[in-house]
């Protein structure tokens, strides 16, 4: 225990995020709220 994920989302410099994913996920704090937001933009478009 204790090895967490990098979150690794491309960010707009070009680079990579270098925080920490969140345990359970595989993005950031910063990003998760981000691609949760996406997702559910999607599904409503979609349907
Ligand atoms: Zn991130």
């Amino acid at each position: 225990m204790g090895l967490q994920t990098l979150c690794g989302a491309p960010t707009k410099k070009g680079g990579r995020c270098r925080r920490k994913a969140m345990i359970g996920y595989s993005r950031c704090q910063l990003h998760r709220g981000d691609w949760v937001s996406t997702q559910v933009k999607k599904a409503k478009k979609r349907r």
